[in-house]
């Protein structure tokens, strides 16, 4: 590449001072430009000495299907209100080892796509990608607005191949998801209504459970208007496997008996045949 520092608009505020295509990367080197001037990263003021220059090494997003690594010279401030602080970049976050686009397009295909096919698509590491999911994942709760629910459904899944148990609270009417806990006694469900505090209890009007007696009686306890429902597929599923398979076995346990004995009829049609 020639000497002349290439203005490319990817990076405000740094120039290319070299560029190195490779087979499966590119190595683009970045220095401070003239423009614009040396912002504090604390408090954003300019006009301040430069006390150090620091680098890194930084992913960006792929180009041409190749890996892009930024190999950046930052300029450290001496603010009289921040101290020693690295310059504000526009692109990139504190700390952080991938540009800001790298990180929001991973984070939009953590929507779409398993995190480990993520990882696999951007060759990034796992627990990188894990990260930013959990990062959108937070903000995406935080922009939802507080629920106010007032009809729950609440139920039960296996963990470690039924081994242990967990709780999942939704909201009946938006179908979202309130509250996991693991376990599935009393104590293990009663900080979801602790949390939810006297004024959202006394909200509550009615709770779909299977017959669950933890449950039921943890709802009556903190929610005084809630009526308890005892959704049909466990009311279904408990007759049948409780009042049906009992009567099944009982016949078959009858049957049995009678096998010992020869069936009358048969006796009969052998004294005739006799
Ligand atoms: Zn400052």
């Amino acid at each position: 590449m020639s000497d002349d520092r290439a203005c490319l608009p990817f990076w405000e505020g740094f120039e290319v001072s070299d560029l190195q295509v490779g087979q499966d990367e590119i190595q683009i080197t970045l220095v401070p430009a003239r423009d614009p001037p040396v912002r504090c990263s604390g408090c954003r003021c300019t006009g301040l000495p430069v006390h150090e220059y620091s680098h890194r090494r930084i992913r960006d997003l792929p180009m041409l299907g190749k890996k892009v690594w930024l190999h950046a010279t930052f300029r450290r401030v001496a603010c009289p209100d921040c101290g020693t602080r690295r310059e504000a970049v526009s692109w990139l976050d504190r700390h952080a080892r991938l540009t800001r686009r790298l990180a929001d397009t991973v984070s939009a295909w953590c929507a779409k796509l398993p995190v480990a096919h993520v990882a696999e698509l951007f060759a990034l590491h796992w627990s990188t990608v894990r990260e930013l999911d959990k990062r959108r994942l937070g903000a995406a709760l935080a922009a939802l607005p507080a629920a106010q629910p007032t009809r729950l459904i609440m139920d039960e899944f296996a963990l470690y191949k039924g081994h242990r148990y967990a709780t999942v609270v939704l909201d009946a009417d938006t179908r979202r998801v309130l509250w996991i806990g693991e376990g599935r006694s009393r104590a293990a469900v009663r900080p979801f209504f602790e949390g939810l505090g006297p004024v959202g209890c006394a909200r509550i009007k009615a709770v779909a459970m299977d017959m669950n007696t933890a449950f039921d009686l943890e709802v009556r306890r903190h929610c005084p208007r809630a009526r308890v429902i005892y959704d049909l597929f466990h009311v279904i599923a408990k007759y049948g496997r409780e009042v049906i398979g009992r009567v099944r076995v009982d016949a078959a346990n009858d049957l049995r008996h009678d096998a010992a004995r020869p069936p009358r009829g048969q006796a009969g049609a052998l004294v005739i045949a006799a």
